[in-house]
């Protein structure tokens, strides 16, 4: 069966720690969409990681690893953070990257910030890694696929159609120097090298695995609000963040999807750009001490290092962010970092135009949104670690089920810390 793990809100949620805890129990993870523009940060017995293209699931010899056809492919920082983790004593894993994934290309990294230099003040934010015009290369079909590195007639066709569009790009839009085609083809052939070891049939070993009782976690990248048709548009990455994007990209047939863990932080995060909408914000001296007490070393991006902005727990937001995954159960995140609190503000409804709602409105009206509040009492005690959720204060408790009925839907693993096991499991 399925289990898919993925983000109720703008990513950062700690999917990472949850993929890395469920897969203990589990035989497959896949990572099915997005590429190294975001982080999953996990602790456990070999170090503290950022893993940004590589699946969970490698710090356990029983997993298998999948890098499925709809994530982009970065094949140098792939094989960069494969280096790094058994640099730092974890044994090399086992890893399937799919022939048919499609190569994130140095252009595709120099057009995303060329773009966002062209854009200046009205830029997205991006991280400049190249994702968005790498997914629109896919659409527009002018993409490299990882088993056109083993044919290389085809190679330097499918090559030169790509540069002699992006020349005409790069030259007369951007004023920026033409590519050199014979340069960036023994580039392929160096990646086709790196990438030999672990280059496979994912699509037959998914369903292969499927058919022997296997379980296989979906690990999501980024979150719902970030998906490019349901999410925060055009505020939003370029491929979809949400559980049933897993059956294309990782791929898995819907029906095997027997869970969909919806991952949310007991407060807000977002690393996006300061443009962005983000109703339940908090600002000032008060924002400054949740950045600095959250995730595990304080809240700034796994990736990029930008400080992320944060705020209260947003139940408009998450509970259409759980709809739109399908959820079947939430973990919540992060709990512990809220002990420091005296009172704890939840955003129960967005005021748009004199009017309140508790649905979750498509941008334009987003971006008037105003947040209506509950204010609920802190614990004011330290619960890191704690392992049995009925030994977790009242206060705690009565906050995580204030959540659960906002959202609707049951809220069964709490974390209470960055750690695999510092988590409770809730009947
Ligand atoms: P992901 O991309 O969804 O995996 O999330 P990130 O790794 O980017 O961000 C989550 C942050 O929260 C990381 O710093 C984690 O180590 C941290 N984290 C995850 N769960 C917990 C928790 O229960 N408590 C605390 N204090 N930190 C957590």
């Amino acid at each position: 069966m399925v289990k898919a793990i993925v983000g109720a809100n703008w990513g950062d949620e700690g999917k990472g720690k949850i993929t890395d805890l469920l897969a203990e129990t589990s035989d497959v993870v896949v990572r099915f969409q997005g590429g190294a523009n975001a982080g999953h940060t996990i602790i456990n017995d070999y170090g503290r990681f950022a893993l940004h293209i590589l699946p969970s699931g490698i710090f356990y010899p029983h997993i298998t690893n999948v890098v499925g056809n709809g994530v982009a492919l970065d094949a140098a920082k792939l094989v960069a953070e494969l280096k790094d983790i058994t640099g730092q004593g974890v044994p090399a894993p086992n890893l399937i990257v799919s022939e048919r994934a499609q190569l994130l290309m140095p252009y595709h990294v120099l057009q995303d910030g060329y773009e966002e230099e062209r854009l200046g003040g009205k830029a997205f934010g991006s991280t400049k890694s190249g994702i968005a015009p790498f997914y629109s290369d896919k659409y527009a079909k002018t993409g490299i696929q990882v088993c056109d590195l083993f044919d290389e007639d085809r190679l330097w066709d499918r090559l030169s159609r790509a540069v002699e569009l992006k020349n005409v790009l790069f030259e007369h839009l951007y004023h920026k120097p033409a590519l050199d085609i014979k340069a960036l083809y023994d580039q392929l052939l160096g990646y086709r090298e790196m990438l030999r070891p672990y280059v496979g049939d994912a699509v037959s070993f998914l369903h292969n695995a499927l058919a022997q009782d296997k379980t296989v976690l979906l690990e999501g990248q980024l979150g719902s609000m970030k998906d490019p048709d349901l999410g925060i548009f055009p505020m939003t990455t370029s491929s979809h963040t949400l559980a049933g994007y897993g059956c294309v990209g990782a791929p898995v047939p819907p029906a095997a999807v027997k869970d969909v863990i919806c991952v949310t932080k007991a407060y807000s995060s977002s690393v996006g750009s300061n443009t962005e909408p983000f109703v339940s914000e908090l600002l000032g001296a008060e924002g400054d001490e949740l950045r600095r007490r959250g995730g595990d070393k304080g809240e700034f991006g796994a990736t990029t290092g930008r400080p992320r902005r944060v705020g209260w727990f947003d139940t408009v937001a998450t509970k259409y962010g759980c709809m739109v995954q399908g959820a079947t159960q939430v973990a919540l995140t992060c709990l512990d970092v809220l002990g420091y609190l005296d009172e704890i503000k939840v955003c129960v409804g967005y005021e748009i135009d004199g009017e309140v709602t508790d649905q979750f409105p498509t941008t334009p009206r987003l971006m008037k949104a105003k947040p209506v509040f509950e204010t609920l009492p802190g614990w004011k005690s330290d619960i890191r670690g704690i392992t049995d959720y009925d030994a977790l204060p009242a206060g705690a408790k009565s906050y995580v089920e204030f959540l659960e009925k906002r959202i609707g839907v049951p809220v069964k693993i709490v974390s209470t810390g960055p750690e695999r096991h510092e988590t409770t499991f809730r009947k």
